[in-house]
């Protein structure tokens, strides 16, 4: 029985991920279930699936997650604060961790699980963003396997699996039923990726695509989240209409992958079927395609290498009839520019990049700040404080918060005038 920690279990991700685990009662198990602030759609999966553990981020929410624990007649421990939902990601209480916390503030949760070897679901991708090499060195240490959970990454960790560079139970943990081959031990200046000429993330285009700049000046928050194809929180739902989402991808692929930013295209495919592709150096391309539902990806990841039934139903592609494909508007998109631009300036930037996003994209769904400053304010803060080395988590932590200290008083000026 594989214990599981569902980190961010009331979002969009940690329903999935909760859906795929009730459908393998002898498989897969969930102990410990956290989320933000939610409590009585925390109390709500705990009377489903009677974890070992539920943690609540706010600490305020203590007495009411515990007492209502109790009302349930539940022996489910009750846990409050980012630090308790960090000790259950590295305890015992779990061997495979879905990281699905909205933002940085899953990062200290992620590299728990990371350095604790577990087998770590990874949705989070900000952590990656933010903190790429300290989380890959960390998973490596740890020998924990990640698989990336982010659809087009996933769909990548699918087409490079089997080769022959894949190295043969290297870190094989005990208990985890896997060795950790995944994306992290195939980095390009170690085990070769040198027949992978590059990868191709798609992109849906957002709710947005076709449009100039001029006509996304006043759409509003709630067209932002409408997103066309796939169902997702408010964050990314915002993320994926200004291209930010697939150019925090490009970053998240760097470092998953080893490849450089020159290696990874992005390609807008509307059907949103075939999840991404690697071209390798004899041409040949391969790609995986399936409908745009989450619970394929963690159903790769919770079964890897095996298999397992997911509740997604197969592609019909004489159904869907078509697959298009064109080149990303980054004039009407800045946000995709931004993050190649932050990932090949290195050190901080894609900290600094990804904290002034979460800090626009905040002030937008509040209605402080229009769509288009969205881009304005990343950009204005990347420039207003200038790559510096990333050596440490400490440089990274003062550069995101230097970062959101600087586009917290851009949004407010916006907003005062
Ligand atoms: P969501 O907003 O639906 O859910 C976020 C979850 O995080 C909630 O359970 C919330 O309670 C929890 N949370 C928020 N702040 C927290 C905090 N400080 N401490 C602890 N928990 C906190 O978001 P989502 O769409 O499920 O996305 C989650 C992550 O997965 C994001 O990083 C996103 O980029 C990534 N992702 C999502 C999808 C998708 O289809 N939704 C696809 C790819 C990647
Ligand atoms: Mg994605």
């Amino acid at each position: 029985m594989q214990s599981v920690a569902v980190l961010g279990a009331t979002g969009s991700i940690g329903t999935s991920a909760l859906d795929v685990v009730a459908r393998h009662p002898g498989r897969l198990r969930a102990s410990v279930l956290a989320a933000g602030r939610n409590v009585d759609a925390l109390l709500d999966l705990c009377r489903t699936h009677r974890p070992d553990h539920a943690a609540i981020a706010d600490p305020e929410s203590y007495a009411a997650l515990r007492d209502g624990l109790a009302a349930a007649g539940l022996r489910t421990q009750a846990h409050a604060g980012m630090d308790a939902i960090t000790d259950l990601a590295a305890g015992d209480a779990c061997q495979t961790v879905v990281a699905a916390i909205v933002g940085a503030a899953g990062l200290d949760s992620t590299l728990a699980a990371a350095r604790a070897g577990k087998r770590l679901l990874l949705a989070n991708k900000e952590s990656l963003v933010l903190a790429g090499e300290l989380l890959m060195a960390a998973a490596r240490d740890g020998g924990a396997c990640i698989v990336p959970i982010d659809s087009e990454h996933n769909a990548i960790f699918q087409c490079l699996s089997g080769r022959d560079d894949q190295p043969s139970a290297v870190g094989k943990r005990p208990g985890s039923g896997m060795t950790s081959h995944s994306a992290v031990e195939r980095r390009d200046t170690e085990t070769g990726h040198q027949d992978v000429r590059r990868i191709v993330l798609t992109a849906s285009g957002g709710p947005f695509r076709g449009r100039n700049r001029a006509q996304l000046a006043g759409v509003t928050p709630a067209q932002a989240i409408a997103h066309p194809k796939w169902s997702m929180g408010p964050k990314i739902s915002v993320d994926s209409a200004t291209l930010m989402n697939k150019g925090l991808e490009v970053i998240e692929a760097h470092h998953l992958f080893g490849l450089p930013g020159a290696r990874i295209d992005v390609l807008v495919h509307p059907q949103s079927l075939v999840h991404s592709l690697v071209e390798f150096i004899d041409g040949s391309t391969l790609a995986q395609l399936g409908l745009p539902d989450m619970r394929t990806a963690l159903a790769v990841g919770f079964g890897w290498p095996r298999r397992i039934e997911s509740g997604v139903a197969g592609l019909d592609l004489l159904a869907h009839g078509r697959l298009d494909f064109e080149p990303p508007d980054t004039d009407a998109f800045p946000c995709l520019r931004l993050a190649y631009a932050a990932l090949a300036a290195g050190g901080t930037a894609p900290a600094t990049l990804n904290a002034a996003n979460e800090v626009a994209v905040s002030s937008f769904l509040q209605g402080r700040i229009g769509f288009l400053s969205i881009p304005a304010l990343v950009e204005q803060t990347l420039a207003a404080l200038p790559a510096a080395p990333a050596a440490s988590l400490d440089a990274l932590r003062d550069a995101d918060a230097r970062a959101r200290a600087h586009a917290t008083q851009l949004s407010s000026r916006i907003t005062a005038t």
